[in-house]
């Protein structure tokens, strides 16, 4: 236990106990040291989420190499080649220059790396994430169907930061009917196999679950609150 008094193993322990099998729980260690993460992997645990490229990178290098990692931040296209040799699943593609200097960099790897597509669900503005009727176009676009070195494997959204629970759900619920739509619009694409829709973090994950969630991002609930 570290000097902040959080048990971070007792806590993802009791955390995937009450936790439905078909749920991913990506453990979001950004801004904890390196020894929580050791705790959390001395569990079993091996996925791990950061919203930071320098971050992950150096964590990745201090840590075991059968951890995955997953980006789950905004990704600026210059910093892609850091992560690329090892990156388990980006969440947070927003464009399709991002999608492509990924599939540039995946290629030089000799890798395929799998992508989820940011939707844009609250109602807050914020410059990241796409739009329902951009990433159908880019869903449907040729331009995507071409990246032979990605694989995207569904989609990503953050819910509004609000008490209101009814504004949650239906956000969550509008992100799983479009995830459904999608996943029946790329099932002949063969760099598209939706599987995951990644919904939820401490605060409203127990919601995205009944929205359908199967991958939540959990931080504050697993390592405290961060500073
Ligand atoms: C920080 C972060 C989380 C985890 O947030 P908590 O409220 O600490 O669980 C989840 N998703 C994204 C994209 C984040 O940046």
């Amino acid at each position: 236990m570290g000097d902040n008094m959080v048990d971070v193993a007792e806590n993802l322990t009791q955390f995937k106990t009450d936790l439905p099998d078909h749920v991913t729980l990506v453990a979001v260690s950004k801004t904890k040291p390196v020894s929580a993460i050791e705790s959390a992997y001395a569990t079993g645990h091996r996925d791990f989420g950061e919203n930071k490229v320098q971050e992950m990178v150096s964590k990745a290098e201090a840590l075991p190499k059968d951890i995955h990692w997953h980006l789950i931040g905004h990704l600026q296209r210059n910093k892609v080649k850091y992560i690329a040799p090892f990156v388990h699943l980006i969440h947070a593609v927003d464009s399709f220059k991002l999608a492509k200097e990924i599939n540039k960099r995946a290629k030089q790897n000799n890798r395929t790396i799998d992508c989820l597509l940011q939707i844009h669900i609250a109602d807050e503005t914020s410059k990241f994430g796409l739009n329902y009727d951009e990433a159908e176009a880019l869903l449907k676009g040729e331009e995507l169907a071409a990246l032979d070195n990605i694989s995207i494997k569904g989609l990503m959204g953050m819910a509004t930061f609000t008490e209101d629970q009814e504004q949650i759900k239906r956000e969550f619920k509008g992100l799983e009917a479009f995830y459904e739509r999608m996943k029946n619009a790329t099932a002949s694409l063969a760099n598209c196999s939706f599987e995951t829709l990644s919904m939820g973090m401490s605060g409203d994950y127990a919601l995205a679950i009944e929205c359908g969630s199967n991958m939540v991002r959990i931080g504050s609930t697993l390592f405290g609150a961060r500073n």
